[in-house]
């Protein structure tokens, strides 16, 4: 049954029009409880199929999840998925759903429930931790072949085709998982414009929107068709042709536009009087760095090392890490890399191989505390990896979320005793490195005439200087009608920090989402930043944005928005120069 037409708006999260049929994500490791629905003795065969039509599908699944982590991760951390095909045709645990459907007449996914709920506890019940945990992957993969029961119901649909997720909620490390080649885009109740799930949606150029009522992933079946709007945050559920076809003109003139600013990025991004920004590019996971290199960057602004971490069973070891940003350095030739050390924490890996878990993980021991406190050997090898991969290329390295000169300090010592003993050691490693610091909280900011002596650069991560500042927690879409941040105190921390690094000669970046985001574009330029870092598709549009106007402009509306008391009048002034001098951007 598909459902009427109708129209929902969400909140948009990641640019770009996704137009296709409904694939329902549900967290795997909640196996929920089927109606106990029984069967005629004559549908028992047709069940048995089912079954095993959902079994093949979730063995043919995991075969290629695993192919793809094998690619990406070292073999041992693609192993799990090895674990779990066994699972699918465990002779017992299979034995147990086929003899449900064929002596008690339950249905499938009762039979299923009742089985992967008997093994589950026959686990949970074990000594041995490793043993209790394969409870969890028999309701992980029971979990797996429940979804694919609702697939093969549903015949006419080929189960092969590109399709919008629809779900309660993704972490990011499901995000990076996503095969790129089956999905269009995705449509989840929770999250923000700034929470890991959106920045990696936007990386992989997924259109993604945010804040749907929590009852519509249940309404929706594989059979429903959407339209989500990355742009705007509608999601429009069964569309008539003429809505269908207007959207399709949107998504291609949309295209034309970025094909037609792509041809641009040999100009250099300078103002019409001659002002230089440097354009760098936010990397999440290394193989990007080819679409970096295509974009035009200038270098990469900010690595976000955290997605090498992600999804394995093992930290990454030295020499891992130094082969990683060497093959990064290399690639990059004599652009600067800038590699963020390790940011865990917030609504990144919270999983126990890191940390342990806190009530209030935004506000927890994360990025450079967990290192400097808890994880003092994650920061110790993750450095040692830089400070010998330096010698391959521009190296820079900075520190996330640091709020007391104290932390800056405390670096400097380990990365002293760090360079002796690789001394000692004989293995070669760079004598210094440049070090820099993020400015991502309030702290970091009001004092950055007290950082800027001590660093080689700031990088002004405003996904985080937003949340702090505002009080608000950046993955909580309940709360991301605040996420302003044009607000007035946003942006004199930005102006504060731009002025302390003049003040002693040191530049200053902007690596959160707000670089890409070409309203906001006049703002930062006109307050002094040097260069602006983000998602490597949206470098033709700033780039067009910056080669438009002039600094003068610029600077000047950003004195007027310094002056305002609300964020939506200093949008409204920033907004206003970018339609003057490039209103083709500001159309889509
Ligand atoms: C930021 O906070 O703006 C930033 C770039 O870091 P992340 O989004 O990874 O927290
Ligand atoms: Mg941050």
């Amino acid at each position: 049954m598909t459902q009427p037409t109708q129209t929902i708006q969400a909140i948009a999260v990641s640019p770009g029009i996704a137009i296709g049929r409904v694939l329902r994500l549900r967290s795997h490791s909640h196996l929920l409880e089927p109606e106990p629905h029984k069967l005629e003795p004559g549908e028992v065969e047709s069940e048995l199929n089912r079954f095993h039509a959902a079994q093949e599908l979730t063995r043919k699944q995991l075969a290629e999840l695993r192919e793809r982590l094998r690619a990406r991760l070292n073999s041992q951390d693609a192993d799990i998925f090895e674990a779990h095909l066994l699972l699918v045709d465990d002779k017992m645990f299979v034995g147990a759903v086929e003899k449900g459907i064929r002596e008690d007449l339950y249905t499938a996914d009762y039979a299923l429930y009742q089985a992967a709920e008997h093994f589950a506890a026959v686990f949970n019940g074990m000594e041995d931790e490793y043993l209790r945990e394969r409870g969890s992957d028999i309701r992980d993969v029971a979990a797996r072949i429940m979804d694919n029961l609702s697939e093969a119901h549903n015949h006419e649909i080929g189960l092969d085709d590109r399709r919008i997720i629809v779900g309660s909620s993704l972490s990011p490390s499901e995000t990076a998982q996503l095969d790129q080649s089956k999905v269009l885009g995705f449509a989840v109740e929770t999250g923000s414009a700034t929470c890991h799930t959106a920045i990696l949606a936007r990386s992989m150029k997924l259109p993604a929107v945010v804040g749907i009522p929590p009852e519509l992933p249940e309404s929706l079946s594989a059979a429903d068709k959407l339209i989500l709007d990355g742009y705007t945050g509608k999601i429009i559920i069964n569309p008539d042709a003429r809505t269908e076809e207007a959207y399709r003109l949107k998504a291609e003139a949309a295209g034309a536009l970025y094909n037609k600013l792509e041809q641009d990025k040999a100009l250099r991004p300078e103002t019409t009087d001659g002002f230089m920004i440097q354009l760098a590019a936010n990397l999440d996971t290394p193989e990007k760095i080819d679409e970096v290199r295509q974009s035009g960057a200038c270098g990469i602004g900010l690595f976000r090392t955290e997605y090498l971490f992600m999804n394995r069973l093992k930290v990454p070891d030295e020499e891992e890490q130094l082969d990683v940003y060497k093959n990064l350095l290399v690639a990059s030739g004599e652009h600067p890399v800038i590699v963020r050390t390790l940011d865990v924490g917030g609504d990144k890996l919270n999983s126990n191989l890191y940390r342990a878990a806190e009530q209030n993980p935004f506000l927890g021991l994360r990025g450079i505390r967990l290192g400097l406190h808890e994880r003092r050997d994650l920061l110790e090898t993750q450095l040692r990896a830089l400070l010998r991969a330096g010698i391959y290329g521009n190296l820079r390295v900075m520190l996330p979320m640091v709020s007391s000169v104290q932390e800056v300090q405390d670096v400097r010592e380990i990365l002293d005793q760090l360079t002796a003993q690789l001394d000692r050691e004989g293995k070669e490693h760079v004598s210094r490195l440049s070090l820099g610091v993020m400015i991502e909280t309030p702290a970091a900011a009001l004092l950055a005439d007290r950082f800027a002596p001590l660093v080689d650069f700031f990088s002004i991560g405003t996904n985080d200087l937003v949340q702090y500042t505002m009080a608000i927690d950046r993955s909580n879409e309940r709360v991301a009608y605040l996420y302003r941040p044009t607000h007035p105190a946003i942006l004199e921390l930005i102006r504060r920090t731009v002025e302390a690094a003049r003040q002693n000669n040191i530049w200053v970046s902007v690596c959160g989402q707000v670089a890409a985001e070409v309203r906001v574009v006049p703002l930062l330029v006109g307050l002094g930043v040097h260069e602006l870092s983000m998602p490597p598709a949206s470098i033709p549009m700033v780039r067009r944005a910056i080669r438009s106007m002039s600094m003068h402009e610029a600077e000047k509306t950003a004195l007027e928005a310094l002056r305002c008391s609300n964020a939506s009048d200093a949008l409204a002034l920033s907004e206003a120069l970018v339609r003057r001098c490039a209103p083709e951007i500001l159309n889509i």
